[in-house]
């Protein structure tokens, strides 16, 4: 493809609102707009990696270190669009919202019976914990919820008229108390939910702010897998101004899904293999539904570029090669720069034949910025011996080769 075909449009300055370095090379080589909109060479990029990629073990090949996650992929970034937990010893990542740690039940504890105490002014898990002078992991935390959509896989089989019934339930979770929710990991589970109203709390038969699943009609109870691990809780006495010792799952309620629901925190130990796990930030280059490639350019651009412009690989760059010809003062070496042109794309090659008035570097500078990994010379002085000069992105040697050579050198190199 000739140079204005794609109407690129390069800049010599870094854009202000660039995030990051790859952001910034990306629009000063012209394939996204300062606003960020992609453009013809932005365009040309996305169908390379499209037709490249096909499965996630090819970001290696690429030169992308990414982390790996149960569904998804991620480029880590400072200036990523999530937040990550990642295990800097076995490298399992998630989201941080849907993130597993591992969790520790307490210690091994008969069942005590069931004792009503006063426990005025207890607003909190945490000054409950104060008066009754107990850890909060001896506590269990209780969260109301009305389910307001369909779960994102529902049951195969409901009818449209138990589905309805379904959208406004009442979902009763319960947490230890030293925990704290994940809504991801909920609506995965649920569907989208809103908070319970006060009515609707005192509806089911429990008592805002003293609330627990013991004795609660028409609602659907859901607890964190570490409850029935937790022995001897204290919560809500669903009656105001009293809680109860020693409420135990099995014995005093059950729930309809055990499931993990808590919130995973840095420094929480890995589901894996128990190291700590570290905060980071990062982009989704793919998931199961499969990969974003606009998302898989900006971390190439990210990890592939230099002082002077992009550096992309092989299979990422938009063009194999550019051609680029530079106008002479007595030998005109704009025909012998088309026919060689001509010749590497009935080679198979993808080439951007940089035929433009301009002066050689301006050439130059632009053949650095847009990155492609091979850059071949047609100017005066080679073509003299009958030579043009082949240069690599990445290396700093330029070698003369002949033109009738150049194919056989490309394909062994
Ligand atoms: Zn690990």
């Amino acid at each position: 493809m000739r140079y204005d075909e794609l109407s690129i449009q390069t800049h010599r300055e870094a854009p202000a609102n660039a995030r990051s370095a790859g952001q910034s090379w990306l629009v000063r080589a012209g394939y996204i707009s300062h606003s960020g909109q992609f453009l013809p060479l932005g365009e040309r990029a996305l169908a390379r990696i499209r037709a490249y990629l096909k499965t996630p073990a090819d970001f290696e090949q690429i030169g992308l270190l990414t982390l790996t996650g149960a569904h998804e992929t991620y480029f880590p970034m400072p200036v990523g669009s999530h937040d990550l937990l990642r295990c800097p010893e076995c490298g399992t990542a998630a989201r941080a919202e849907t993130a597993r740690a591992k969790k520790a039940g307490s210690a091994a504890e008969m069942p005590a019976p069931l004792e009503k105490v006063l426990t005025p002014d207890c607003p909190t898990i945490e000054s409950l914990a104060a008066l009754l002078s107990i850890p909060t992991t001896k506590t269990a935390k209780a969260l109301m919820f009305v389910s307001t959509g369909s779960p994102k896989s529902p049951d195969f089989g409901q009818t449209a008229e138990s589905r309805e019934t379904f959208d406004s339930e009442f979902i009763f979770v319960v947490i230890r108390g030293d925990m704290a929710l994940s809504e991801a990991k909920l609506e995965a589970l649920v569907g989208k939910f809103r908070l319970a109203t006060e009515d609707e709390i005192r509806a089911v038969g429990a008592v805002p702010g003293y609330a627990s699943p013991v004795g609660v009609k028409n609602a659907r109870i859901i607890v964190d897998e570490l409850i029935p691990q937790s022995t001897n809780l204290v919560a809500g006495a669903n009656q105001a101004g009293y809680h109860l010792l020693n409420t135990n799952y099995g014995r005093d309620y059950s729930a309809e899904i055990v499931a993990d629901l808590s919130q995973a925190n840095p420094g929480d130990p890995c589901i894996e293999c128990g190291a700590p796990l570290e905060a980071t930030r990062g982009w989704v280059l793919a998931s199961d539904a499969g990969f974003d490639p606009e998302k898989i350019l900006f971390a190439l651009a990210e990890a592939h570029n230099d002082e002077k412009g992009l550096t992309f690989p092989a299979p990422a760059a938009p063009f194999d090669i550019y051609l680029m010809q530079v106008p002479g003062k007595t030998l005109d070496t704009l025909p012998v720069a088309e026919e060689l042109y001509q010749k590497l794309q009935a080679a198979g090659f993808s080439v951007l034949f940089d035929d433009r008035n301009e002066r050689a570097g301006v050439k130059f500078n632009d053949a650095d910025l847009l990155g492609c990994p091979i850059r071949i010379t047609v100017g005066e002085r080679g073509l003299q011996n009958g030579m043009a000069e082949i240069k690599g992105r990445n290396g700093s040697e330029v070698e003369q080769i002949p033109l009738a050579e150049i194919i056989d050198y490309l394909r062994s190199h």
